[in-house]
């Protein structure tokens, strides 16, 4: 069962635990939503089916994140049913599982944990972007045992820490790791620091074959606005066509309680300008988003953001990009479940 794809005439699924109460033909938060983005003239935009290619799960008593806070708003478990109940109305039709940065020990367990969620009975999930260390002797190993899994579509590792400072992804091994990738048609979500983007311009020209998708439009800050290096960077990461740009994450460097969708324009019509209608993808980085703005208002900002588009780019941005990058078209027709 599916989301509700609009504000329209189902109900649609109402999350695992069946709670909410569903008035006929949309429910009353559906009403009110889709009463203000009227009136705010994205209603247009609101018909288009979304992809969210950046869902992140964590159940604490399956999985342990080391990096994890105590408190705020990523404290605690992020489940299945959370999402479900805060894409209430809209328009996320299907998702990809974004791995969550465990231990390597644990990048079995999660993948186990992800793909449960794949296809389930009530579940929008439809694939897995694994975790996983490319330059890691049992990398191969461990990428091969997903070879048949047609709901794997993809392997990131965050190089944010101090175990991977810049140049650390040159490296010979890693980008054997990498070409790997290629080879098997699995993506490589590239997600570092704004200041180590030429990492990603090196390692795409280093692993022609090899797909990416740069995550969180290159993690520009927000509340600095768009700097002439980031802007450089992405232009030269956006000339290597098998660079994917993912429209995500940017919300989480804004002020909270402060910032309105005209802070984050820029940074998408730059990377909308650099890499084109046809590489750019969506994805929402929930409940990572939370710490400044909720899944629901990140993804109505963007609405609005996107508003004046054609509705062929918008289609894209949403979906279509997602499916063609991700190669989801097997899954979503239902012949891999
Ligand atoms: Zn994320």
């Amino acid at each position: 069962m599916l989301l509700p794809v609009a504000s329209g005439s189902t109900p649609g699924c109402r999350g695992p635990d069946g709670r909410g109460g569903v008035v006929i033909g949309m429910t009353r938060r559906q009403f009110v939503l889709a009463s203000a983005l009227a009136a705010s003239g994205v209603q247009a935009s609101r018909s288009t089916p979304i992809v969210d290619t950046h869902q992140h799960l964590w159940d604490l008593k399956r999985l342990s994140l080391p990096w994890l806070p105590t408190s705020g708003p990523l404290a605690g478990d992020h489940r299945l049913e959370d999402y479900i109940r805060e894409a209430d109305g809209l328009g996320i039709t299907r998702t990809l599982y974004m791995e969550v940065d465990v231990a390597p020990e644990q990048h079995e367990a999660e993948a186990a944990y992800a793909l449960e969620r794949c296809g389930a009975p009530g579940s929008p999930m439809i694939g897995a972007i694994l975790g996983g260390r490319p330059d890691s002797p049992d990398f191969e190993a461990y990428v091969t045992r997903f070879r048949r899994e047609l709901r794997v579509r993809g392997l990131r590792q965050v190089l944010h820490s101090a175990a991977t400072p810049q140049g650390h992804c040159l490296q010979p091994a890693y980008i054997a790791g990498i070409r790997l990738l290629g080879r098997m048609r699995l993506v490589f979500d590239i997600c570092l620091p704004a200041p180590f983007l030429d990492d990603a311009r090196q390692l795409a020209d280093a692993c022609p074959d090899t797909r990416f998708v740069l995550d969180h439009c290159g993690n520009p800050n927000v509340q600095e606005g768009p700097a002439d290096s980031w802007r450089r960077a992405i232009d030269a990461v956006a000339r290597r066509k098998n660079v994917a740009c993912k429209i995500s994450g940017i919300v989480a460097t804004a002020r909270r309680g402060a910032w309105a969708a005209e802070d984050l324009a820029p940074f998408i019509e730059h990377c909308r300008a650099a890499f084109g209608p046809d590489r750019i993808l969506f994805g929402s980085d929930w409940p990572v988003c939370t710490m400044v703005a909720s899944l629901r208002e990140w993804v109505t900002a963007l609405q609005r953001i996107v508003a004046g588009w054609p509705d062929d780019e918008r289609r894209k941005l949403f979906s279509q990009n997602a499916v063609r990058w991700y190669g989801l078209s097997r899954l979503l027709s239902g012949s891999a479940a």
